[in-house]
């Protein structure tokens, strides 16, 4: 047999490397923002259009490349940051591997302007499918351009595996955000299709928290401080009470790199339990700094996961940093924590010892965590027989066919102000009080968008409400249908909106909040694939809106929540696949006693 074994050409080999390190748009915002970091830039741009399918282009003023590296720089394993194999074990740069050009090259068309500061004249270069296609010297500023345009137009089934412009959107600022908050001293703008998402002048580390997530952050941040031989630990905390139900806010850096650890984030938690309930997630940006040779960045080819050296004593440090700083702002709430020196605070007398924070638990509970699971054949056969007899006797006709003749006098009682037990013709039925209000509220909202009607409760005084630019981005996407839904108001500024009039589904709400919770439950529903964007809205308000677990409920209100619920044309589960409520038949009952 003749030999096989053929090299790779190089364009293969790096559309093939380009697999593991660019997985989207938003793996080449990550890459060139790092190269620009690395170069020493003052002041970063970010200009995207069509979610970084169409164009990523990176401008920096940091010290640019001569002619020859900047033909280097496309190559595979061409770096200017290592040079031996010791040096891994020094790393102050974000890149070392010198592959994400290369790859960026092989899977898009690129354009690189550059300039160094002694250089009379940059050097432009237009590469296609890896090869430099033209390369041309160009007058510009001391500094690197670097612009990637139609990503993956050479591996279309790489392209086709692209999520929706909003997706694809979210990661890069997800991306955005993590670099901008790794690096408070460089300057950051970006434009999205022409529009400014985010302006970031160079600021200490709060400010620029602030800048990325709003104002209203300024007065959740707790500082946090402590200097020892392993690791200094630095950054903010947020306040117990700012304790979210969805993921969120939860940033490591270590060496200036964004990270994450399940390992430190369950150290941080910690020390969080008992101040905030079940199923909520503490917020941080906490920023380790560690010699260079403890940790080994090398374990994950995006490289957000690292290994410590020493692991444990990271985490309780971290954990007892932790403590200390929402302990003592809960001790002293009244010393100002506005300045990020202020963890100078002095120690507590000798002997004294911190009384634990009082944080009242939020009442309600978070019906994301259970009932995800679909039902059961079994199950599906309970409800099925269950909702026939609802169906051959309407509710609305006050027949009892389904309820059995106790209807009257015992009808219903609430068990833990959360399920709604009643008997039924069948046996016993057991009702989510919650999810049954939501799965009401949500055929209304919907109902009444696809009417296209709008109707709107007015607010009495408009409200004014600042957005994070992330939000504002969302409000736009949303906002045809945050209209039919109810919400009036307007744009007003770049990350500002006026709120005139709320659904009434919601009346009585502020609609700023209203408005908040609604994007921020809209995010945790956008993970389900099966429903549209008005349905994942409608399903946002309805959760928002309805009656929660811990509300007591008067036998008049059970009643009524029952017959509207059965009038709903899917009464069992609501749109994602929680359960509403759950039957027991007569001959289940009387084997149990058996
Ligand atoms: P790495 O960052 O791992 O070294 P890259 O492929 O990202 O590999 O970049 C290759 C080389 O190109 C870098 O080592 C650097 O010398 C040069 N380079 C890339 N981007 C820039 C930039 N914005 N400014 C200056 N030099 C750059
Ligand atoms: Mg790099």
């Amino acid at each position: 047999m003749s030999d096989v074994i053929k090299l790779l050409p190089d364009t293969i080999a790096n559309q093939i490397a380009a697999g593991e390190v660019i997985q989207r748009p938003a793996s080449v915002v990550k890459e060139l923002l790092e190269n620009a970091i690395d170069a020493g830039s003052t002041e970063i741009r970010l200009d995207v259009k069509d979610a970084g399918k169409t164009l990523v282009m990176v401008t920096d003023n940091g010290r640019g490349m001569s002619e020859t590296d900047a033909r280097m720089s496309i190559e595979r394993h061409a770096t200017s940051k290592i040079s031996s194999a010791d040096d891994l074990f020094a790393i102050r740069t974000m890149g070392f591997r010198g592959e994400a050009l290369a790859s960026i090259a092989a899977i898009a068309q690129m354009e690189i302007k550059t300039k160094t500061e002694d250089a009379s004249l940059g050097t432009k270069l237009v590469i296609k499918g890896g090869k430099v296609e033209e390369q041309l010297p160009e007058q510009s500023a001391t500094g690197t351009q670097i612009a990637v345009k139609n990503l993956f137009f050479n591996v279309p089934a790489r392209r086709k595996f692209l999520k929706s412009d909003n997706v694809e959107l979210r990661h890069i600022i997800d991306e955005f955000e993590r670099v901008a908050l790794a690096n408070p001293d460089i300057k950051f703008v970006f434009h999205h299709n022409g529009t400014e998402l985010f302006n970031l002048p160079k600021s200490r580390l709060k400010q620029r928290i602030i800048g990325i997530f709003g104002k209203k952050y300024d007065e959740k941040l707790v500082p946090l401080k402590q200097e020892t031989t392993v690791v200094n630990i630095s950054g903010f905390v947020l306040k117990p009470d700012s304790a979210r139900k969805t993921r969120g806010e939860q940033f490591f850096f270590v060496n200036g790199r964004f990270i994450k650890s399940a390992y430190l984030h369950m150290m941080v938690a910690r020390a969080y339990e008992e101040l905030i309930p079940q199923g909520y997630y503490p917020g941080y940006f906490i920023y380790l700094e560690l010699d260079p040779g403890f940790i080994d960045i090398n374990i994950h080819p995006t490289k957000t996961e690292i290994k410590f050296e020493d692991e444990r004593t990271v985490g309780m440090l971290l954990n007892s940093s932790v403590k200390q700083a929402i302990g003592m702002h809960n001790v002293a709430p009244t010393l100002d924590f506005d300045q990020e020196t202020s963890f100078n605070v002095p120690p507590l007398p000798s002997g004294s010892v911190p009384k634990p924070p009082q944080i009242s638990y939020k009442e309600g509970f978070n019906p994301f965590e259970t009932g995800r699971e679909k039902p059961t054949e079994k199950h599906w056969e309970a409800i099925e027989t269950f909702y026939s007899d609802a169906k051959s006797a309407p509710p609305e006709s006050g027949s009892d066919s389904i309820f059995d003749e106790e209807k009257r006098a015992v009808q219903a009682m609430q068990v833990k102000r959360k399920y709604i037990l009643s008997s039924i013709n069948s046996g016993l039925i057991v009702i989510h009080q919650s999810r049954a209000h939501q799965r009401i509220l949500f055929d209304e909202i919907l109902e009444g968008m696809s009417r296209s009607e709008g109707t709107s409760q007015q607010l009495l005084f408009p409200e004014t409400v600042n957005l994070t630019p992330a939000d504002m981005l969302l409000v736009k996407e949303l906002a045809d249908d945050l209209r039919l839904m109810g919400f009036d108001f307007s744009e007003f500024g770049k990350t500002t909106v006026v709120i005139r009039g709320i659904p009434p589904v919601a009346s009585g709400t502020e609609g700023s909040r209203l408005l908040a919770e609604v994007l921020e439950s809209f995010r945790a529903f956008s993970a389900i694939d099966n429903l549209g964007q008005s349905q994942k809205l409608a399903l946002s308000l309805a959760f928002k809106s309805a009656v929660k677990t811990g509300k007591a409920l008067s036998e008049e209100e059970m009643l009524d929540l029952i017959d509207r619920l059965f009038s709903c044309e899917n009464p069992a589960t609501l749109p994602d696949g929680r359960k509403i409520y759950y039957t027991l038949s007569l001959d289940e009952l009387n084997n149990r006693f058996n």
